[in-house]
């Protein structure tokens, strides 16, 4: 069978105003696509797509072969809001967006790197798409689809969120009321602006008795996100991808600070990063929830990092890191901030462990 290039082409980027209409003008109803047989794939893919954005934090790209398979996918998208709206919970949502931007993100860094003429169509689509004016800046040694520079307006409507100091406006060259990118920051800066496209209207008002019938796809969501919630829901630390850290009350202060420096864009040391993500990973957090943590490290990389934390984790069979030590803490300065029970301790997870215990007798 041919493909239909448009429904392959949205159910990749199904957030489009174009994917909203193609199910316009196909004449799938919402309560076709709830209630009818023939769509029994399309509701099971959107459960799907929510089970990945929680487990995985990102949704999965399958390999499309058919018209039909496009079409699923691009509905699955829909319905899986309606499941996200339906259990209505706030970190749910920032997850479910975050996870399908990242997605849409990584297709899209594919999409503009094919090497043909094609590779800026796509950024221009999507950057029509959401009111981005942008030009490719022309370079000698035919570098000219590198470079890109936008209006500064529109430059600051989309990077106010990212902390990590080179999104500060003083950090760019700004020239006449334009700024210059690299094209892999500006496909970061489409990233932000699907995000905020997906989070814009969740949750939706659906009503009360079409999520009860619905109960059959959003059951095994809500207890996931009760296993995930039970899991990190000790205390007030709220990592970016909308989870909580175990009690975060509780980290010794060495920990703290340096999990401060790392949520404001401060540049910290290696001998640091190794003990914050040694410390994370004795205490339960997965390689995913630190990598989001590291998001907003200035010069953060997501391949890198990933490499660094399975390496720490033991992952790639070497061992498995405990975290450093208060004596080697004190000999790389990293000993930040040490209080009373810091002399009861010679180990942050000592400490750690005391503080859980002191409150729980609390
Ligand atoms: S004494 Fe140990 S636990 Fe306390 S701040 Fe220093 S390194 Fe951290």
């Amino acid at each position: 069978m041919e493909m239909h290039a448009d429904a392959l082409h949205i159910s990749r980027y199904p957030f489009l105003a174009a994917a909203s209409n193609y199910i316009k003008e196909s004449g799938v109803t919402l309560d076709d696509l709830i209630t009818a047989a023939a769509f029994e794939r399309a509701r099971l893919r959107g459960k799907e797509r929510v089970h990945e954005a929680l487990k995985e934090g990102t949704v999965r790209k399958p390999v499309i072969m058919s018209t039909a398979q496009a079409e699923v996918e691009l509905l699955s998208y829909p319905f899986a809001r309606i499941l996200v709206s339906c259990i209505g919970d706030e970190r749910l949502v920032r997850r479910y967006a975050l996870s399908e931007a990242k997605s849409a993100y990584e297709k899209l860094k594919e999409d503009s790197s094919t090497g043909s003429s094609s590779d800026t169509d796509i950024i221009n689509e999507l950057s029509r798409e959401f009111g981005i004016r942008v030009d490719f800046v022309r370079l000698p040694h035919g570098q000219e689809r590198e470079q890109v520079q936008l209006p500064f307006v529109d430059y600051l409507r989309f990077t106010s969120t990212l902390r990590d100091k080179r999104w500060k406006l003083v950090n760019r060259g700004l020239e006449k009321g334009w700024v210059k990118l690299r094209r892999g920051e500006f496909l970061r800066i489409i990233q932000e602006a699907i995000y905020e496209r997906i989070k814009r209207d969740l949750p939706l008002n659906v009503p009360k008795a079409l999520c009860e019938s619905l109960s059959s796809y959003t059951e095994d969501i809500r207890e996931e996100l009760e296993v995930l919630r039970r899991k990190y829901d000790d205390g007030g630390f709220e990592s970016s991808a909308g989870f909580r850290v175990r009690d975060p009350r509780c980290f010794p202060p060495c920990i703290a600070a340096i999990l401060g420096n790392l949520r404001d864009g401060v540049n910290v040391p290696h001998t640091a990063r190794f003990a914050v993500t040694a410390f994370l990973l004795n205490i339960g957090l997965t390689g995913d929830e630190i990598i989001e943590i590291y998001k907003n490290a200035p010069d953060f990389d997501e391949e890198r990092t990933r490499y660094q934390v399975e390496h720490i984790a033991g992952d790639k069979g070497s061992v498995r890191y405990t975290a450093p030590s208060c004596d080697t803490m004190r000999t790389y300065g990293n000993c930040i901030n040490s209080d009373e029970t810091c002399e009861k301790i010679s180990h942050p997870l000592s400490y750690y462990k005391l503080k859980l215990k002191m409150r729980s007798t609390k």
